[in-house]
């Protein structure tokens, strides 16, 4: 096919096999159904009650079993055609088991009558079982499932008071849960929920004697819980967040809402794991580790053997399934600093790798392997070396283990005899006003109010990473073209010219006014089934209109088109997979439905830290951990770029709360910031290259991340290299002419061309400014089939 033949002309034409669809088919969802088994996490098995025995009866509690929530809500929400809850996933293995329907009815009637009073899904309160009802399940059986769930969405955040018991349970949960226990043998739990929520009523009572966070698994989400609980598939999900006894204990939570405005970000670098392994007496109140899940079978890593070659670290292990069940292990490999005269964290994560199937007694041998200056720390203040990452002299430790908690010690380390400066940079995006930050004994440093500049970058700065300036040659003087485009026409070179090697991009691009740049710096109409705008659609240079489409949990595409497409589990249980090609295999999939759709930009994959229990996009995004974030974001972006599909990492960076998200201000250490809240875009960018960088809404130290050079043409095209183009967050508030300063090519979807014009006329705005984004655009625009 010609290029940009399905952008411009063709009807949506299928890409499966035999002329059929891929958007939503049976081999997508059955992927779907794959990755929610495989991130689900087994928290507890007491007597191995779990998987369930052939024949044994079984009885549904709780409203989430129909009111089941596949994902968030908000541009992350896909439109599907159903989506399967417990009840109906469990049904679907009668046969293996027995269910008793009778609870399932009344809670279906109760769901019905909730949504259609127009109470939202997901967030229904738990209804009081008649006693009838009871007494029947009782004489039915002595294995219980109660099911629990919860709802966020994009805009808002949760709280945890009486009117919003997000992380802790309703009274009515409470009474549910008590009553049965008091009646039922075996009880087993299933959350169905977008982020951490309390564990610590499960954790301590025996009574509960399994387990399960399904989190919220897409359209076959209920199918792949009854998968897991009939052992049609082991489970093999291990947690990405800490599980911690009360909302309180995160030490995010204390200022969450203190303000509308901003959020301190106090804990500094000691957000999740970071802070419950390394804070005196905070091991405590873990009830879940980092890295936790149990599997049906057992597992053995052994022979573990370590070394390094100066610049990488490498470590080999064997893993043999000891148990009765086929099942997967994730190792994970953690490294302790030694203690210096920076603060720092007393375990992190640097590499981790799962294996494949491995069916009873047999082993595989797994290559984990990481850089040595992965372990550097980031001096902002000046101990070692000001704005510098840097390793302490001392033993680096290892230890490898199937949980932060569970590890061994290896006997190598790597030691320094000096201080080592790995890598010289320069201070950005410092904080003003951040007041303290947390050190590693738990307590805080007072750090003073700075009146930093903002750093500004000249245009032969900016353009040593964006290519050469657009040059001015006269477009006449150009030879071999043929003009083909009618005598009244004006004499125009058009975008394919460039594809097609006929003309420069610098060349095509000095034909385009200032008036048409304005036009290209913002975004473009729908067409097709796009619900978020294009990009490009200058007719007349013959670029075309490139559709941008929602995700990361599928493709969405709103519901009143009414095309349905795969909903996949949310960010977060894949990444409780810990399994890299799968997730690269789900990009390839949603790149596909993307493709098939006649769109090309997918706004995925959405990487920002987990780093309060709180914010209402936690399910969109991966992990407490930057490691994790980045490998699963950059497996994604491989994915979905394999198809020549353009993958959008989002949103840059500290979008970690959801409340008047446009005018909210992250104030964090610029340590926190690079070590924590960048460091999962660092690593998708160099392991990825995506297309497309979306900045936040948020600001960052006082400055919108759309307009802050610093951070898009200082660190993330300067310091990591990125040739990528850079949008913004939809409808944002910031000034396009700033935008476009520093290096954030595009404004979307729409805005209002006089402030860009009005920036020229006063001096405030370059031709030259204009056509260095322009150029990053058209790159991407080259770039696509
Ligand atoms: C969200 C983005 C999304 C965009 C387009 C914004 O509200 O923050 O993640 O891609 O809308 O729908």
């Amino acid at each position: 096919m010609g290029k940009w033949v399905r952008a411009n002309y063709q009807p949506c034409l299928p890409l499966g096999d035999n002329q059929s669809r891929i958007t939503a088919s049976a081999r997508h969802i059955k992927l779907s159904r794959q990755a929610a088994a495989e991130g689900s996490v087994l928290l507890k098995n007491q007597n191995d009650i779990l998987p369930l025995k052939k024949g044994e009866k079984v009885v549904i509690f709780g409203k989430a079993q129909i009111d089941y929530v596949k994902g968030g809500g908000g541009s992350g929400d896909v439109s599907v055609s159903y989506v399967r809850n417990i009840y109906d996933g469990l049904k679907l293995k009668e046969g293996k088991i027995e269910v008793l329907d009778i609870p399932s009815l009344f809670y279906t009637n109760y769901v019905k009558s909730q949504y259609k009073a127009g109470n939202e899904k997901g967030c229904l309160e738990e209804p009081e079982l008649p006693e009838s009802i009871m007494n029947a399940a009782i004489a039915f059986t002595d294995t219980a499932i109660v099911t629990i769930n919860r709802y966020s969405k994009e805009g808002f955040d949760r709280k945890n008071d009486e009117c919003d018991t997000y992380y802790s349970l309703s009274d009515n949960e409470k009474k549910l849960i008590n009553d049965v226990c008091d009646n039922f043998t075996h009880v087993i739990v299933l959350l169905n929920v977008g982020a951490m929520i309390d564990t610590s009523w499960l954790a301590g009572n025996d009574r509960i004697e399994a387990a399960i966070i399904l989190w919220q698994g897409g359209m076959e989400g209920g199918l792949a819980a009854a998968d897991i609980l009939v052992g049609d598939v082991n489970p093999s999900g291990k947690l990405v967040d800490t599980c911690a006894k009360a909302l309180c204990d995160y030490p995010s939570s204390e200022g969450f809402h203190e303000s509308e405005d901003y959020v301190k970000y106090t804990e500094d670098i000691f957000v999740g794991y970071r802070y419950f392994e390394t804070i005196p007496t905070k091991s405590d109140c873990v009830v879940y580790p980092f890295g936790y899940g149990l599997s049906y079978t057992t597992f053995d890593i052994f022979n573990i053997a370590a070394w390094d070659n100066g610049k990488k670290i490498f470590v080999t292990v064997d893993v043999k399934n000891t148990g009765k069940y086929a099942g997967k292990e994730v190792v994970q490999l953690y490294y302790s600093a030694p203690i210096g005269r920076l603060t720092k964290p007393a375990i992190e994560l640097c590499a981790f790798a799962k294996t494949p199937m491995l069916e009873p007694d047999e082993s595989c041998t797994l290559t984990l392997t990481y850089d040595v200056t992965d372990m550097a720390s980031y001096d902002d203040i000046g101990i070692i070396e000001k704005s510098a990452y840097v390793m302490e002299k001392g033993s680096y430790r290892l230890m490898v283990g199937n949980s932060i908690r569970n590890t061994v010690c290896l006997d190598y380390f790597y030691e320094l005899t000096q201080d080592l400066v790995v890598k010289k940079l320069t201070a950005y995006c410092v904080p003003k006003r951040l007041g303290k930050r947390m050190l590693a004994d738990g307590s805080y440093m007072e750090v003073s109010d700075t009146e930093m500049d903002e750093k500004t970058f000249p245009c032969e700065y900016v353009s040593e990473y964006c290519g050469p300036k657009a040059d001015t040659k006269d477009i006449n003087s150009l030879e071999g073209y043929t003009f083909e485009y009618g005598e009244k026409e004006e004499k125009v070179y058009k975008l394919i010219d460039v594809a097609e090697g006929r003309i420069t991009l610098d060349e095509f691009i000095s034909q385009i006014s200032n008036e048409e740049m304005i036009e290209l710096l913002k975004g473009q109409n729908n067409t097709g089934v796009a619900c978020t705008f294009g990009m490009g659609d200058l007719p007349k240079y013959g670029i075309p209109n490139i559709m941008t489409t929602d995700g990361p949990a599928g493709v969405r595409i709103k519901p009143w088109v009414e095309v349905h497409t795969t909903a996949f589990p949310i960010a977060t249980a894949l990444a409780c997979t810990w399994n890299v090609d799968l997730l690269e295999e789900i990009g390839r999939a949603g790149a596909m439905e993307v493709k098939e759709n006649n769109m090309q930009i997918w706004l995925t994959p959405a990487l920002n830290i987990h780093r309060s229990p709180l914010c209402g996009r936690n399910f969109e995004y991966y992990s407490e951990d930057p490691l994790v974030s980045g490998k699963m974001a950059a497996a994604m972006v491989r994915g979905i770029q394999s198809q020549n599909i353009v993958a959008t990492a989002k949103h840059l960076a500290c979008n970690n709360k959801e409340t008047n998200r446009r005018e909210s201000d992250s104030i964090v250490s610029e340590r926190a910031l690079r070590e924590i809240y960048l460091r999962g875009f660092e690593i998708c960018v160099k392991e990825s290259a995506p297309k497309v960088i979306m900045t936040a809404y948020n600001l960052v130290n006082g400055v919108r991340t759309s307009e802050n050079a610093e951070l898009i043409t200082g660190i993330l095209r300067g310091e990591w290299g990125y040739q990528g183009m850079v949008t913004t967050d939809w409808w944002n508030t910031a000034e396009h002419y700033k935008e476009v300063k520093a290096g954030n090519d595009i404004r979307m979807p729409v805005s209002d061309t006089n402030v860009l014009r009005n920036a020229i006329e006063k001096g405030l705005l370059t031709r030259n400014e204009m056509a260095i984004c322009v150029k990053r655009i058209l790159e991407m625009i080259l770039w696509i089939e």
